[in-house]
């Protein structure tokens, strides 16, 4: 019987499918006590769970690359300390051993005790793990019960079908994506969470907190997924099919139009010229910015490469890569960011852990870099000799004072003189850049630009370090809000005292991908974009929308909004204005 399920819009789309339900938390389990000569192969068995889980994880941190292994990763490390930590493992022996719990009740027990001492924490942040440590008891418990049960399937969805679930890790949700999942219907969940914003950026239709889901739907149930109204449809009927199709051909016909777009030049709708830069890490990226016609990668993050093998990569593997980047991109500008690890991610690349209290506010990106000048040196060199294939810049990441960009310079000279004395061919010139992410480097920026070449705006960081937010703590969902006036202001000062000195400034965040920004943007004056790829048409289509002028002359009332509540409503009364029709005064203005 047909029947409607409520939820809230995590990631918006549709999808027609088979359900697949995945609920490890719901699995009964044989609460009957061990007898003593089970004790050792049960724990064995407990063991293996453990180790399977070990490995899912450590194969699906093998198999992404890109942005998305950037976002994932700090999940798969986070999910991988906790199936080794000491106390976790010593209370699960304890309890087959000593209390005689059978593997999969001992789980449970864990689970349930674990998740109340979480959710207990004052500390938001700390209230937050208790889905991580839900996420990893339930994937030892998936994997107990595939030993147990070798008929039961695996979480490993097929093509065709929507997952419905409890929640989902962000890890699952990458590697389920990449195996032809169509969509998810989470129990639980919030749309700020890092599944939500990594189903949107995988183009996966995602409705959270749809209460009943688990109760109400059964493995193989068709289900229409309508993550445009909020709503999954369990057997639907031929109207919802209906709706379906209509969606479909309205979907394949935004592409056709969007598709034509790929080459055109990017500008506003009164012919202000903008660039279009990709951030791209991939080969898929690179193939990908250009088919769009992206005007250059405004950011290639190299700290894939040094996270990949888990030691910093040898000079001449790091010149293959940025070469080939570089040669990818036929002629267009490349920006090469150097190193930005932190102390969370540093061990990962074999360089010294400092076990810092505050990693986010630590030896993180050019402080890291300019640690190890050994191992900067080597970067610098690569990227010097991949200069001499095409036109490569140099972004400098967690600036936050000039001595730090004079710093990377006299590097980049010393590198340079070595180079000439080997013979080694150099390009004439390389712009050397900053990021703005640090709070006091946009205040300061004046200061910046005179040693600076061009700047590029990371809002991704400028937001959590200017509202003490933690860009990862899914419970600080409305204080980091990219609309919150203080971060415009930052955006605003930097780009006009970039303006004013004749230097490039572009904004590299997530938001310069995303529609929903791109008239605030202009109308700071922003007209260098950088963003994944696959945003590109999307924003070129909603830039000939807008009249530039007109959302240049809202700039001043958006900085004079209070709240970011007010920003938003503003926004929408400046969208209509730059896209109403163009009127006589347009012209003379
Ligand atoms: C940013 O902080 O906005 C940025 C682009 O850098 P990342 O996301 O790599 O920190
Ligand atoms: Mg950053």
């Amino acid at each position: 019987m047909r029947q409607v399920l409520g939820g809230t819009v995590a990631a918006r789309g549709m999808a027609l499918g088979r359900a697949r339900l995945a609920q490890p938390s719901r699995y009964a389990v044989d609460t009957r006590p061990l007898a003593d000569d089970e004790v050792e192969a049960e724990w064995q068995m407990l063991e293996r769970a453990l180790e399977t889980a070990r490995q899912e994880l450590r194969e699906l941190r093998e198999k992404l690359t890109g942005t998305l292994a950037r976002e994932v990763n700090e999940f798969i490390d986070a999910h991988s300390l906790l199936l080794d930590d000491a106390e976790l493992l010593r209370g699960l022996e304890d309890m087959v051993r000593v209390g005689r719990y059978r593997p999969g009740a001992a789980l449970k027990k864990q689970r349930e005790r674990l998740s109340a001492a979480f959710a207990a924490m004052d500390d938001p942040y700390l209230r937050s793990r208790k889905e991580d440590v839900e996420q990893v008891i339930n994937r030892v418990i998936a994997a107990l019960q595939r030993q147990t049960s070798p008929e039961e399937r695996k979480l490993a969805a097929r093509v065709g079908e929507i997952l419905v679930a409890d929640s989902i890790a962000p890890a699952d949700m990458a590697q389920l994506a990449g195996s032809g999942l169509l969509g998810v219907v989470a129990n639980a969940g919030s749309a700020y969470s890092h599944s939500a914003i990594l189903a949107r950026s995988l183009g996966l239709p995602m409705l959270v907190g749809a209460r009943d889901a688990l109760s109400s739907i059964h493995d193989d149930d068709l289900i229409m997924l309508d993550a445009e109204r909020g709503e999954a449809v369990v057997h639907p009927a031929a109207q919802d099919l209906t709706r379906y199709r209509s969606w479909q051909r309205g979907l394949a016909a935004e592409g056709r139009r969007l598709a034509t777009l790929a080459n055109q030049a990017t500008r506003t709708r009164d012919g202000v010229s903008i660039r279009l830069l990709a951030n791209a890490e991939s080969p898929a990226d690179i193939a990908m910015a250009r088919a769009r016609g992206s005007d250059g990668i405004g950011l290639h993050r190299t700290e894939f490469l040094f996270l990949k093998h888990k030691r910093p990569p040898a000079e001449d593997e790091q010149f293959n890569a940025y070469r080939d980047l570089v040669l990818g991109m036929g002629g267009a500008p490349v920006t090469i960011r150097t190193l930005d690890l932190g102390a969370d991610k540093a061990d990962a690349a074999g360089l010294a852990m400092r076990g810092e209290d505050n990693p986010a506010l630590g030896l993180r990106g050019v402080r890291l870099s300019l640690h190890y000048p050994a191992v900067f040196s080597t970067q610098i060199r690569a990227i010097l000799r991949a200069g001499c294939y095409g036109p490569v810049r140099v972004l400098v990441p967690m600036v936050s004072q000039p001595d730090e960009l004079l710093a990377v310079r006299a590097l980049f000279n010393l590198a340079r003189e070595e180079l000439r004395q080997e013979n080694v061919d150099l390009p004439e010139r390389m712009p050397l850049g900053a990021m703005i992410e640090v709070p006091a480097a946009a205040i300061n920026v004046r200061a910046l630009l005179e040693h600076a070449d061009f700047l590029a705006i990371g809002t991704n960081d400028l937001a959590q370090y200017v509202l003490a937010a933690d860009r990862n703590n899914d419970a600080l969902g409305d204080i980091y809000n990219p609309l919150q006036p203080a971060l415009l202001h930052l955006i605003a000062h930097v780009i006009s005292c970039a303006r004013r000195a004749g230097k490039p400034v572009s904004l590299c965040g997530e938001i310069a991908g995303d529609v929903g920004f791109t008239a605030l943007l202009l109308a700071l004056g922003l007209e260098e974009f950088s963003m994944h790829p696959a945003q590109i048409l999307q924003v070129r289509d909603r830039m000939a929308t807008l009249d530039h002028a007109r959302l240049r002359r809202h700039a001043r009332r958006l900085l004079r909004a209070p709240t970011h509540e007010a920003v938003a409503q503003l926004l929408d009364e400046i969208v209509a204005d730059a896209s109403a029709p163009p009127q006589p005064a347009d012209e003379a203005g």
